[in-house]
């Protein structure tokens, strides 16, 4: 018998022990064994590299970097790279762990890691950036690959650093390998339908948990918190549709308008006023947690980790909760929201768009081929109402939330493979 953990942590509100909460109380409803359930715990390889950089001012620094295959199993790893002062071992592995989940629950053929560096980039050069990530590039070489592990920008890095990368491990390898990388510019073979494809993702599930709970999206009201990627191209999807975005959010503060919020112009606001929504008047301007316990239909919690908490879980009036950012409720308030009978599409479902068209952007890569924005956002669509419906009937043959539903039909996915492959 080998020795399996106690249930984790629940009084601690960190978001990645509440993931290994839900992973924990997943695996058991599945009736997962012990050897299995240490299989799918362990991350398969953890990379530590010390990167040397000559700084602009000739001075050499050396920032540490990291990688994470938490696992193979499905599939290449697939993953994000973090640059950020907080970027930690722990860390990176837990987000590793999420990946694996979110690429199963969707079905698509990866596994999960994640990487990082430790470093400020807001206080660096684009050249030292650019030295900085050739440098994890170079020895990330061996590691990274279109069919071992494909990186993806995270917090703090964007198209640009993925080109640098491409290019570096391109010039290692004396050939152009654009597939292994996601989120290039569209130049370099990124695909067209990615910068929306996560709020496009919230969008879908939405409307299809607003089907189950017979809503007419026509009457609905919605409240979004961050207007950054995720939440501006939600909230603006769902007023097309029809839905009245009576509250949006951004760092600056919330702004709530009953009779309805015009997305289009608060976006067109934002642009114009580098990227935030200060001074907006298409709406009385409200305390930005306020927004949360707001009387509205659904909540997009689209900004950060650990929002939704024991603090204002009771006081949230929303019947549906889609979540747009990753961990936005912690493991604590989950009980108390489904007690209230509101229905939760998690994160690991609910923003699993971005990282399906990351995996359409390396297919059209591997075929030297490039697919249209329709067929992009068809294709996406119907993975994402897929995953949601199977999500849903697992929640309801289980009798647990769409939440612990997702992990099962993750786990269930990722555990069956590894039978099938085996080990030694
Ligand atoms: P972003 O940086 O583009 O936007 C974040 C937004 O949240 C900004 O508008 C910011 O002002 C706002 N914000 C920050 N703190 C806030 C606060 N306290 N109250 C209200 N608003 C606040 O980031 P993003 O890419 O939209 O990511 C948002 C969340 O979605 C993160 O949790 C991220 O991990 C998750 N996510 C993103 C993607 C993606 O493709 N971008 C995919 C999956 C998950």
């Amino acid at each position: 018998m080998i020795y399996v953990e106690p249930a984790p942590i629940k009084d601690k509100e960190n978001p990645f022990e509440s993931m290994m909460s839900r992973f924990h109380i997943a695996s058991q409803a599945l009736g997962l064994n012990d050897e299995v359930y240490n299989v799918l715990k362990n991350p398969v390889k953890q990379v530590i590299v010390s990167l040397p950089i000559t700084m602009d001012d000739g001075s050499i620094r050396v920032f540490e970097g990291y990688r994470v295959i938490h696992s193979n199993i499905l599939g290449p790893s697939k993953g994000g790279v973090r640059y950020d002062m907080g970027v930690n071992l722990d860390e990176v592995k837990a987000l590793a762990a999420w990946m694996t989940w979110k690429c199963a629950v969707v079905d698509i053929p990866y596994g999960g890691a994640k990487g990082g560096i430790k470093c400020n980039p807001r206080q660096m050069s684009s050249g030292e950036i650019e030295r900085l990530t050739r440098a994890y590039t170079q020895e990330m070489i061996n590691i990274f690959g279109p069919d071992r592990d494909i990186p993806a920008p995270d917090m703090g890095t964007g198209p640009r650093e993925m080109a640098w990368l491409m290019d570096e491990f391109s010039r290692a390898h004396g050939m152009t390998v654009n597939a292994v990388v996601t989120g290039k510019p569209l130049v370099l073979g990124g695909s067209l339908g990615r910068a929306e494809a996560t709020g496009r993702g919230v969008m879908v599930s939405a409307f299809a948990a607003m089907e189950k709970l017979r809503i007419n999206p026509y009457q609905a009201t919605v409240a979004v918190q961050g207007f950054g990627n995720v939440g501006s191209f939600a909230a603006l999807l769902m007023e097309e549709r029809g839905c009245k975005v009576t509250a949006i959010s951004d760092i600056s503060g919330a702004y709530y308008n009953p009779q309805g919020i015009n997305v289009k112009d608060a976006l067109t606001y934002r642009d114009a006023n580098n990227g935030t929504l200060a001074g907006y008047n298409g709406g009385e301007r409200i305390n930005g947690d306020d927004l949360l316990t707001l009387q509205v239909d659904i909540l997009v919690p689209a900004a950060m980790e650990d929002v939704i908490t024991v603090r204002n879980a009771e006081q949230i009036h929303a019947r549906l909760i889609v979540e747009g950012a990753n961990g936005p409720t912690s493991a604590r308030a989950d009980e108390i929201i489904n007690n209230k009978g509101v229905l939760v599409v998690p994160d690991i479902l609910a923003n699993a768009g971005g990282v399906t068209v990351s995996y359409f952007e390396w297919v059209q890569n591997r075929l030297g081929y490039k697919w249209t924005r329709d067929r992009v956002n068809r294709r996406s669509d119907r993975i994402m109402k897929d995953a949601f419906e199977r999500v849903y009937q697992t929640a309801l043959k289980y009798g647990v939330s769409m939440r612990i539903a997702a992990y099962i039909v993750a786990i269930d996915k990722v555990a069956n493979t590894y039978k099938y492959r085996g080990g030694f």
